[in-house]
């Protein structure tokens, strides 16, 4: 398992709790989300209605259940949780639907993965907070129509483009996540170091952040590996030099690749020729999954400039031969 994989399942429960913001005003960074989310909660607010339904989409650890978590505190509201592959039945998702109270927000995370019997539930749901369900089978079967109360559906997702377009479209407010600057990571990790009791030192915690693949997730999981370190080799101090020892034995670089970022990309140049080559094919050279590549390890890269995507396949940027001392070969035409 990465080290630093932002994947949920690794973070540890009740520190994730205590340092998950609960306030707008505490979410670091996306500027023009919280802009906007200010607005559209307040106008909620005051008209005494439900907020619209509210797509969020960004790659993994970037902050779409703590938005989520936010939504339903500004609203002083409920805040049901459960995710695409859970909800397999349509009568799961009528059980969670006809529960709500007028308000409520229910939190659907990966919801590019619902079947496309639950989506059509949705739909009905969402537009005229209407439950429209069948029960029973065969010959006794029939369609029965329930009232719903009001209520937000927030759905969170690394793409947008893997949604239904009908889906998609019954969402009033989109938002799309972006990775973090070093400068709020840094804000992050020294509000998560303070909540913890964590002693870091102002670069120190600068270093955990720059080597955080603009993840909070991540910036949160190293703080804690660093604190680790600093507890056993370093009498619990955090300075720049102890996370620099803690992050080199974590195998995170200075760029704050881990051996999957790294394996990537020496598979694009070395097996490859720099590419391009199609994601299948690097999923296979790899052994990782194809759509852990598309949702977690590549759109940092790419957006780091150290890989592109070509309508023929991925290629290696001259950043990533020169990140692991290579010279880029010359090509035809170039
Ligand atoms: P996602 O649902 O997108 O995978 P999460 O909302 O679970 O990501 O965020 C992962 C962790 O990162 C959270 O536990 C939270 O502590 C932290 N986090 C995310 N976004 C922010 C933010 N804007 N400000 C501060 N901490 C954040």
């Amino acid at each position: 398992d990465r080290v630093i994989s932002p994947a949920e399942a690794a973070d540890d429960g009740a520190l994730d709790r205590a340092i998950r913001p609960r306030k707008l005003a505490d979410y670091v960074g996306q500027p023009v989300v919280c802009e906007q989310m200010e607005i559209f909660l307040q106008a909620a607010r005051g008209r005494g209605e439900a907020l619209d339904h509210t797509l969020i989409f960004g790659p993994p650890g970037l902050g779409k259940t703590t938005l989520s978590h936010i939504i339903a505190h500004e609203m002083q509201v409920n805040l049901r949780q459960t995710s695409g592959p859970v909800l397999d039945k349509p009568g799961d998702l009528a059980a969670l639907l006809t529960n709500l109270e007028s308000g409520d927000v229910l939190f659907v995370d990966e919801i590019h993965r619902l079947s496309p019997v639950v989506e059509e539930i949705l739909y009905p749901a969402m537009e005229d907070f209407q439950l429209d369900i069948m029960i029973g089978e065969g010959p006794a079967a029939r369609s029965i129509k329930l009232d719903l109360p009001p209520f937000t559906l927030v759905g969170a997702t690394t793409r947008a483009g893997l949604l239904t377009s009908p889906l998609r479209d019954r969402f009033g407010i989109v938002q799309r996540l972006e990775y973090y600057s070093a400068e709020d990571l840094t804000r992050i990790v020294r509000r998560s170091a303070q909540i913890l009791a964590i002693h870091a030192e102002a670069d120190g915690a600068a270093e955990i952040a720059r080597r955080s693949r603009g993840t909070p997730r991540i910036a949160n999981r190293l703080l804690r590996r660093v604190r680790d370190f600093a507890q056993v080799k370093a009498g619990g101090q955090i300075t720049r030099d102890v996370a620099d020892q803690a992050l080199g034995m974590l195998k995170v670089d200075g760029l704050g690749f881990d051996h999957m970022d790294r394996r990537l990309l020496q598979a694009v140049i070395e097996k490859f020729d720099g590419g391009p080559v199609g994601v299948e094919s690097l999923a296979a050279a790899i052994g990782e999954e194809r759509g852990t590549i598309e949702d977690v390890l590549e759109p940092f890269l790419i957006q780091q400039g150290y890989l592109v995507r070509t309508p023929r396949g991925r290629m290696a940027t001259q950043s990533a031969y020169r990140h692991f001392g290579l010279a880029q070969p010359r090509r035809d035409g170039a």
